[in-house]
């Protein structure tokens, strides 16, 4: 995702919008539409969900942001935007990323069948609900799930 303070045109920045796209930046947490609702309403307790909505579709419009669909439940967004598959714990939902081999390929398809894209999705339990929550790895995971800002 592009910087904050640079809006490109056509996209008004408001002090709300602004809040979302600060929430947003370097978030590896894979937040929903919801959870960018509620954190941003702290702040803007006047600021509509539609807003939020609004203002992710713009962005996903705009190749800025990633609409993720790991998760059956709901929609969860990615500000990194580059080639990366996804791996998420069915007890509590955390989403990580995870590297996969740079090109996968069908092993034979059909003939004449054009490939277009490949969505890799990964399950698993992470660490912390494994029970292990005073292990190493745990904290490591949560680390990974949930900082705010990416290196
Ligand atoms: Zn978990
Ligand atoms: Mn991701």
């Amino acid at each position: 995702m592009r910087t904050t303070t640079a809006p490109s045109a056509g996209f008004r920045l408001t002090p709300q919008r602004a809040e979302i796209l600060r929430l947003l930046e370097g978030n590896t947490s894979h937040p929903s539409a919801e959870e960018i609702y509620r954190r941003v309403h702290r702040k803007f307790p006047g600021m509509s969900f539609a807003t939020v909505y609004n203002t992710l579709q713009s962005l996903l419009g705009r190749g800025e942001l990633l609409e993720i669909r790991i998760d059956p439940k709901r929609s969860r967004f990615d500000p990194f935007t580059p080639q990366h598959a996804h791996l998420m714990c069915v007890k509590c939902g955390a989403i990580a990323d995870v590297r996969t081999p740079a090109e996968l390929k069908p092993l034979g398809k059909p003939a004449g069948f054009k490939v277009l894209s490949c969505n890799v999705e990964f399950y698993g339990v992470c660490p912390a609900c494994a029970g292990k929550t005073a292990t190493k790895e745990a904290a490591k995971w949560q680390k990974r799930t949930q900082k705010r800002t990416r290196k």
